[in-house]
C-alpha cells in the first residue's frame, strides 16, 4: 500500500519536476501543476478488488494518492461517505437511478477536508515549516483541524466578511486567524507573502498540486461504489473547481488503468447567479473565464470570481459533453428544505444548488430521466443555520 507518484507535470506545456520537493505552481508556465502516477506498475501489480477490503477512508486509494510515507498521512477520518440511493426526489422526478453522495459527513463537515487532508500530508512528508491558508469559508476550517492534527502552525487569511462559523472553528482549533480587508484574492495574496517569507507552504486552490488529489477521490469512491462503473452525469457546485478537475482526472486514471471503461460522466457546473465566471466562459466558449465583477452569493464556496484553474474546469466540462448553469441563492435555499425534506439529508447551499440544477436540465431535456445521475452535496447544512428560518416549506 504505498503511492505510485512519479512526478509532477506542468498542465500546460508538460514539462515534469521531481515531486521530492514542495512546489506550488508550475515554474515553466505558472500554472497548475498535476501529480502524476506510474499507471503501468500500477496495474500489473495491483487488484482494484484489493482495495475494496481496506477501511472506509480515502486511504484506501493510497497508490493513486500522493504520500509514499504511511506515518506522514494526517487524518481525521475523511473520506468514505456513503453515497445515498435517493427514493423520494428519484419518484418525484421520474428517475430512476438519482444518487447523493453526502460529503456533509466528512471532518469540518465538508468535503474541502479531502483535499486538505492529502495537501498536508504530503507537506508533512516533505518537512515543512506550517502552512497558510486564503479561504472564504470551508476551507478555512479543513486546513485549522489538519494543522492541528500535524502539529504544524498554520496561519489563515480570511475576507473581514467571511461567515461566522468559519471565524470560529478556525479559532477554535488553534490557528492565526487574519482578517484582510477585501476578497479572497486579496487574502490570497498575503498569504502567499507570508508564506514565502517564513517557509511555509501555501494550501490555495490549485496553487499546489495535492489538494485537487484528494478530491480525486469522490469520484475513485463514486465509480467503486457504483459496482466500478461511471455515473452518466454528475452535477457539482463548482467554486474554485477541485473537486471536478480532481474526478476528471481520477476517472482518466481508472480508465487508463482499465479499472473501469466507458464513456466518463458529463460533468455538469452549477454555480451561483451572483458569481457565474465559468458558466459565462462556457457559454461564450472560450477556454478561460473572466474576473466576475461585485461576486455575491450565500453559498460562499461558489464565491469565486476568477478560479486560477479555470481551463482546467472548461476541459472538464467540454470533454465530456456537460453544461454549465447558475442558480439563484433563493433557488438554493428552496432546495435545501427541499433536499432534506424528502431525503433527510441537510445540505449545504452549494449542493442544494445541484437539485436546482438538475430540475432545470431536466426540464430542457439536457438530461434524461433515465440517466444515472450523481448530485454532490459538498456540505453540510449545519455550517449554514442562519439561512434556515425555521418555516416548514412545502
Ligand atoms: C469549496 C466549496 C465548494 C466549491 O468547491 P471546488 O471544488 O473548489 O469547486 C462547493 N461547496 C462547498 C460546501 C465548498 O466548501
Amino acid at each position: 500500500m504505498t503511492s505510485y507518484l512519479s512526478h509532477l507535470e506542468c498542465t500546460v506545456c508538460g514539462k515534469g519536476y521531481p515531486h521530492e520537493q514542495l512546489i506550488g505552481i508550475s515554474p515553466c508556465c505558472e500554472k497548475v501543476l498535476f501529480a502524476r502516477y506510474d499507471l503501468a506498475k500500477l496495474g500489473r501489480e495491483v487488484d482494484r478488488d484489493s482495495l475494496v477490503s481496506r477501511p472506509e477512508s480515502m486511504w484506501r486509494y493510497a497508490e493513486l494518492l500522493p504520500v509514499d510515507d504511511p506515518g506522514a498521512i494526517v487524518t481525521l477520518g475523511e473520506g468514505g461517505t456513503p453515497l445515498i440511493k435517493s427514493i423520494n426526489l428519484a419518484e418525484k422526478l421520474g428517475m430512476s437511478s438519482l444518487y447523493i453522495k453526502d460529503e456533509g459527513l466528512n471532518p469540518t463537515g465538508t468535503f474541502k477536508a479531502r483535499g486538505i487532508s492529502a495537501a498536508v500530508s504530503k507537506a508533512m512528508e516533505l518537512k515543512v515549516n506550517g502552512f497558510t491558508m486564503p479561504s472564504a469559508g470551508n476551507a478555512a476550517g479543513a486546513a485549522a483541524a489538519y494543522g492541528a492534527r500535524s502539529g504544524m502552525e498554520t496561519k489563515v487569511f480570511m475576507p473581514q466578511d467571511a461567515p461566522d462559523a468559519n471565524k470560529k472553528e478556525t479559532l477554535v482549533a488553534g490557528s492565526e486567524l487574519n482578517l484582510v480587508k477585501g476578497l479572497i484574492n486579496d487574502a490570497g495574496r498575503e498569504a502567499v507573502a507570508v508564506a514565502k517569507e517564513l517557509g511555509f507552504f501555501d494550501l490555495s486552490t490549485l496553487k499546489e498540486p495535492y489538494r485537487a488529489e484528494g478530491k480525486k477521490s469522490m469520484g475513485l469512491e463514486i465509480v467503486q461504489q457504483l459496482g466500478w462503473k461511471m455515473p452518466d452525469a454528475v452535477i457539482y457546485p463548482t467554486g474554485g473547481g477541485t473537486g471536478i478537475i480532481g474526478m476528471y482526472k481520477g476517472f482518466k486514471e481508472l480508465l487508463e488503468l482499465g479499472w473501469i471503461e466507458g464513456k466518463q460522466p458529463k460533468f455538469i457546473s452549477v454555480q451561483a447567479d451572483g458569481c457565474q465566471p465559468i458558466v459565462r466562459a462556457f457559454d461564450a466558449g472560450a477556454d478561460s473565464s473572466e474576473m466576475w465583477e461585485n461576486a455575491t452569493t450565500k453559498a460562499d464556496g461558489l464565491r469565486v470570481p476568477h478560479p486560477f484553474a479555470d481551463y482546467l474546469i472548461l476541459e472538464a466540462i467540454r470533454a465530456t459533453g456537460g453544461t454549465a448553469l447558475a442558480v439563484s441563492d433563493e433557488e438554493m435555499i428552496d432546495a435545501m428544505y427541499e433536499m432534506a425534506t424528502a431525503e433527510g439529508i441537510f445540505p449545504a447551499p452549494e449542493g442544494a444548488a445541484t437539485l436546482v440544477g438538475l430540475k432545470k436540465l431536466l426540464d430542457q431535456k439536457f438530461l434524461d430521466p433515465n440517466e444515472s445521475v450523481v448530485l454532490f452535496n459538498t456540505g453540510s447544512g449545519y455550517k449554514y443555520l442562519d439561512l434556515i428560518s425555521g418555516q416548514k416549506r412545502s
